[in-house]
Formats: C-alpha cells, sequence, structure tokens
C-alpha cells in the first residue's frame, strides 16, 4: 500500500489502523514502510482517509509481493488454493473435509499475528526441520505452493522475505510419531522471529475420550483443548 504525497494533508487519522505500526509520520510527510507492510488493506478498506490518498500501487500484486496481499487481506482469495481468510480457511474446514483418520494426527502452525506478522524464511526454518524428519505438509495447504523443492522444504528464494500477517503450515503424521514431533520440531519455535501458535487436530476415540491431551501433559505440552463444528454444514468426505 502506499500514499500519495500530493494528496495527503498529514491528518494522521490512518496510523492508528495499521495493525503493522507501518504508517510512519516522518519528515518528508506521512508514508508506509513498503519493507514491513503485509498489504492486509485494513487502511484502504477502513475508509479512513478524509482525501483518498491511500491506493494500492500496481507492484503490491505482482509476484512475489502479491503473496503478502493473498496471506494478509482476509477479502483476498488464493489464486491457487481458492482459499479465503489469510489463507486459513482452507485449515478451519477439517470437520468438513476429514482428512485426518484415526490413527494419525495433523498438526498446524500458525505463524504471525498483528503487530509481528512473519517474514516466510520464518516458515522455512520449520518446512525444513518437517521435512528432514520425514513428516508430510499437505498438499491442500497454501505454504506447500510456495516451497521450491516439495522433499527438503526448501522455500523459493523469491518469497523468504517476504511478509504477511500470519500464514499457517499444516502437517500430517502417524500418532505414534507425536513425542518425536514435540522433541524435534517444538524446540526450534523459540528461536524464531516471530510468534507460533500450534494447533493438533485430532478425532475422538470411540470410547467419547481425546488420550492424546494425557499424551502430551505427559511430554510437558501445555494443551488448551478447543473445538469447532461447523453445524449443517457438511459431512467428513472421508470417514
Ligand atoms: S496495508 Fe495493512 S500493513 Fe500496509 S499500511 Fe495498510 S494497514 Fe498497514
Ligand atoms: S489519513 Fe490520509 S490524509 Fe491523513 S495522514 Fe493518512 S494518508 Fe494522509
Amino acid at each position: 500500500m502506499k500514499i500519495n504525497p500530493d494528496v495527503c494533508i498529514s491528518c494522521l487519522e490512518c496510523i492508528d489502523f495499521c495493525p503493522m505500526h507501518c504508517i510512519l509520520e516522518t519528515d518528508e510527510g506521512v508514508l508506509i514502510d513498503q519493507g514491513d507492510c503485509v498489504e492486509c488493506s485494513v487502511c484502504l478498506h477502513s475508509e479512513i482517509c478524509p482525501v483518498e490518498a491511500i491506493y494500492r500501487p500496481e507492484e503490491s500484486l505482482v509476484y512475489p509481493r502479491a503473496i503478502r496481499l493473498q496471506m494478509s487481506d482476509p477479502s483476498a482469495e488464493h489464486p491457487v488454493f481458492k482459499a479465503w481468510g489469510r489463507g486459513t480457511e482452507e485449515a478451519k474446514t477439517n470437520d468438513v473435509t476429514g482428512k485426518f483418520s484415526h490413527g494419525e494426527y495433523g498438526m498446524l502452525f500458525e505463524f504471525g499475528r498483528p503487530v509481528t506478522g512473519t517474514r516466510l524464511t520464518e516458515v522455512e526454518k520449520i518446512t525444513r526441520a518437517v521435512c528432514a524428519h520425514g513428516f508430510e505438509i499437505l498438499k491442500e495447504n497454501p505454504v506447500f505452493g510456495l516451497l521450491e523443492d516439495k522433499e527438503s522444504g526448501l522455500m523459493k528464494k523469491e518469497y523468504r522475505n517476504e511478509k504477511v500477517l500470519s500464514i499457517i503450515l499444516e502437517i500430517r503424521f502417524e500418532a505414534e510419531r507425536l513425542s518425536e514431533v514435540v522433541k524435534t520440531i517444538f524446540p526450534l519455535l523459540d528461536d524464531l522471529e516471530t510468534v507460533v501458535s500450534v494447533g493438533l487436530v485430532t478425532r475422538f476415540s470411540e470410547r467419547g475420550d481425546l488420550p492424546v491431551i494425557q499424551e502430551l501433559q505427559a511430554q510437558k505440552v501445555a494443551v488448551r483443548p478447543n473445538a469447532k463444528i461447523n453445524v449443517g454444514l457438511g459431512r467428513p468426505l472421508i470417514s
């Protein structure tokens, strides 16, 4: 996003609307830091500017910078995965798609939040580790399309320095490998230059309980059970 200096009246109304704190009052006028702007469009969609000085330049829509808009603006559709909502819609419909069977777990790593965001190079540190240990990155997940090498988890180099508000990496592994994930992947999260939320996707056992909770707690992982049901919206395609 950019501000037209010929139109801006430096009223500063837009500054507090930016979740990345990248609209800056400078000696040269009010500017948007192009390195930190994630193209979330909040400043534009809020219509806060009284003189319509805020605009989306052509370069915001050009590859590879366009990934910022696709992953950061909830109203932008990912062109390949056709998912909305910062690329997270795909990960939020697991109860409908039924892609996680009994005997396996899904795990979501959500990188970035407002203010911090995340460079994609931080995501690559985890995709490489995931591949090195033989866990599966889901093909339906938008991160998969950013990879240069699907075997090693290397990201296309032009994406590495791009910054997004948040992005979700989704993996799948056999249930008996849970402790391996905890031991090999979790320690790496502490060294990332962003924040990460981790979600584990599982099914209730036939007894109606979730033994994975005790399993995680035994490994000193803090667990906060959370459930979401898309009532009436669909049924798993895979049972
Ligand atoms: S598009 Fe988003 S990140 Fe960029 S200046 Fe506007 S509000 Fe800030
Ligand atoms: S709201 Fe518009 S006029 Fe006011 S500082 Fe921001 S860009 Fe400039």
